[in-house]
């Protein structure tokens, strides 16, 4: 069909953690709103999500875990980790934001589209087996890999991971996994300190994880030149079925909480390589599902360029 999907669900801004917190219901409603102005909300074809069946959760997580988040707000937890915020809602939405991602696996795979973005909160990827981190409750992108790997038996399934922090949930969970290639970029040394490039698979996964740490003040050209010199290669040398991103713009030079210095532009060419990538090895199959992006401008400017390159890309 040659379409771009977009999921999104306004309960995703029933999650509430602490006032004044970066990871904030207005992250979605920001873009969400700047899309609706643009022509580019018309062009996309809208799902809705649903949540995830918890055989699926426990594909990723603990079955303790999973008691341990449904529970913990009514057992009078306000919080699940020092910066991981939790309502009565929390839960389900969180189950909310896991099933987007395997809306757009299915929405992928039975082609009825070729990309799909996932407009969810909270973020996935730091997410452990066994607890929450870092604003993130379920890992949603492990979660959909897992979902691929499982239910549509693919054998090479690609993570690219360009949030400025290093997904920490999501390389445990697939490192010794040589069939789900993990490729992070991300701010070094950083929260939460792990993704030093010598971290590259264990076992059998080994040489399935790859790392690229990046100094504070990275900007376009030296980022740029990491995608083409590394990322591509590794992902043609892959050759995967199926791409997966953990698209975080906390990259951008206007957030708060990182100091890498990608511009708008910047996720637009680096949209277009992934997209031409996957129409190499996948028929053009992405489904990305938004990360970390924590100011409002940046964070809604940098994911319509995204999705206009995602758009344009199909149309070819
Ligand atoms: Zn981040």
């Amino acid at each position: 069909m040659g379409i771009t999907g977009f999921i999104y669900d306004p309960f995703y801004l029933e999650h509430l953690g602490w006032r004044f917190h970066p990871e904030r219901p207005d992250r979605l409603n920001s873009v969400v709103e700047h899309m609706k102005e643009s022509s580019l909300w018309d062009k996309l074809l809208h799902f809705s999500p649903i949540p995830a069946d918890i055989k699926w959760i426990e594909t990723v997580h603990t079955p303790t875990y999973i008691q341990t988040v449904k529970n913990a707000f009514q057992q009078g937890r306000t919080q699940l980790d020092p910066d991981t915020g939790i309502c009565e809602s929390s839960y389900d939405v969180a189950l909310l934001a896991a099933g987007a991602g395997i809306v757009g696996v299915d929405a992928v795979m039975n082609e009825e589209v070729e990309h799909v973005f996932c407009a969810v909160r909270p973020p996935g990827h730091h997410a452990e087996r066994d607890r929450a981190m870092g604003f993130c409750l379920f890992n949603n992108i492990a979660i959909a890999a897992r979902y691929a790997q499982i239910h549509y038996h693919l054998e090479r399934i690609l993570i690219l991971d360009w949030d400025a922090h290093h997904g920490n949930g999501t390389q445990h969970a697939f490192e010794e996994d040589s069939s789900v290639f993990y490729i992070s970029l991300h701010q070094w040394p950083f929260y939460p300190g792990t993704g030093s490039s010598v971290e590259r698979g264990i076992g059998a996964g080994k040489g399935y994880t790859m790392n690229i740490p990046l100094p504070p003040g990275t900007g376009d050209r030296e980022y740029l030149q990491c995608f083409t010199d590394e990322v591509i290669p590794a992902i043609d040398q892959f050759h995967p079925e199926l791409i997966l991103i953990s698209a975080g713009f906390d990259t951008h030079a206007d957030d708060p909480l990182a100091m890498l210095d990608v511009s708008t532009d910047g996720f637009a060419q680096i949209s277009r390589l992934v997209a031409d990538a996957a129409y190499r090895h996948c028929l053009g199959k992405i489904v990305s599902v938004l990360e970390g992006g924590y100011n409002l401008n940046a964070l809604s400017e940098s994911v319509m360029q995204h999705l206009h390159v995602l758009c344009e890309s199909n149309m070819e």
